[in-house]
């Protein structure tokens, strides 16, 4: 029988509780005892840990945030910090730990490696969905439909003034999230990665689809969802330029933390419990190294390290989606 500690790490996300509480009662369905560090790698390296029972995460599935709580940990990059953190672990003879995160905890869990000779099996536990090998993180679809929850909203109040927002949403440097959050809330624009060329060609082409929009349909809302650390100076600056450039007003509004928070939608809930027994079973199967992802509704094991090195690609059709969706041949034929 093996001892089993959890911890999470890096920015929060829903459907970590959910995660956290199937590992458990997998573990303990087998016999395991499991232990809790809190804080991230923090706790590792302050041995900060608590044990964790079948009544401490009974009732958690649907709560939001994560009751190990989180942090980012950037003494982690130190190897002595590294080094007490596995020594922490072989002293309370931990067989296996299993870390809750998004890429950069990963990084941690390579580091990790090198001085703690135990199974580390990760799980994907991020908003922001940019984790190769699996097709979603855990926590992913709650932040897509909070985030639409909010823009509907905001639509309400565009289309009553007949003005024009933009709308940033998280996603630190990918568009998973702005791309699917403006197809999803019927954005007139989506400003991401993926297709972001530069401030000068995208504020020329906004400009002129919102004044084609204003030929077309006469005065209306008009919504712009734009991926963060994306327009230089962020969003306000954007809607500054947008004012200086071609004299359109524009409202910047930022959704911020009520992205990360919230009770997980069942997507996450149910996939989060997929992926905690499939952590316990690759425990149990002696695997190390490997991060539980689920592709095309198939739980898989994938190498952290390729999780970490590749690069998820924002799924083509979506892109293709948006742009039939803002009519760039009519664009287009503008710009001649
Ligand atoms: P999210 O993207 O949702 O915020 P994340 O896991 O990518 O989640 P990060 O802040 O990038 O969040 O990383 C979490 C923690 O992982 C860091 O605070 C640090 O403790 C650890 N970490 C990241 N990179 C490394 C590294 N190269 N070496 C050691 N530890 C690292």
């Amino acid at each position: 029988l093996k001892n089993i500690a959890i911890l999470t790490s890096g920015g929060d996300a829903p459907g970590m509780n959910a995660a956290i509480r199937s590992c458990t009662l997998a573990a303990l369905h087998y016999g395991h005892k499991v232990f809790g560090f809190l804080h991230g790698f923090k706790g590792l390296i302050n041995n900060e840990f608590i044990l964790l029972e079948e009544q401490k995460v009974r009732d958690i599935i649907h709560c939001g945030g994560t009751i190990l709580k989180s942090a980012r940990c950037p003494e982690f990059l130190d190897e002595n910090n590294q080094q007490l953190a596995a020594d922490h672990l072989d002293n309370l003879n931990i067989d296996a730990l299993i870390v809750i995160g998004g890429d950069g905890s990963f990084c941690g869990m390579l580091a990790l490696n090198k001085h703690y000779k135990g199974q580390l099996i990760a799980l994907p536990g991020t908003i922001d969905n940019d984790v190769d090998g699996t097709d979603h993180t855990i926590g992913f679809a709650t932040a897509v439909n909070t985030a639409i929850d909010a823009i509907d909203k905001i639509r309400d109040t565009a289309d009553a003034f007949e003005r024009v927002f933009v709308i940033e949403v998280m996603g630190r440097h990918s568009g998973f999230l702005a791309l699917n959050v403006g197809i999803a809330s019927g954005a007139e624009q989506v400003i991401t990665f993926e297709n972001f060329k530069n401030p000068g060609v995208e504020l020329q082409n906004i400009a002129e689809h919102i004044k084609l929009c204003k030929e077309k349909r006469g005065a209306s809302s008009y919504l712009i969802v734009a991926a963060e650390n994306l327009w230089p100076q962020g969003i306000d600056q954007l809607c500054n330029d947008l004012q200086n450039y071609a004299n359109i007003t524009c409202t910047p509004c930022i959704l911020g933390y009520i992205q990360r928070g919230g009770s997980p939608v069942p997507k996450d809930r149910i996939m989060a419990t997929k992926m905690g027994v499939a952590a316990i079973d690759a425990i149990i199967n002696g695997k190390t190294m490997v991060m539980i992802g689920e592709v095309s509704a198939t739980i898989v094991e994938v190498k952290i390290k390729y999780a970490v090195r590749h690069k998820k690609q924002v799924n083509g059709d979506l892109l293709m989606a948006q742009n039939s969706i803002l009519d760039i041949a009519e664009l287009a034929k503008i710009n001649k």
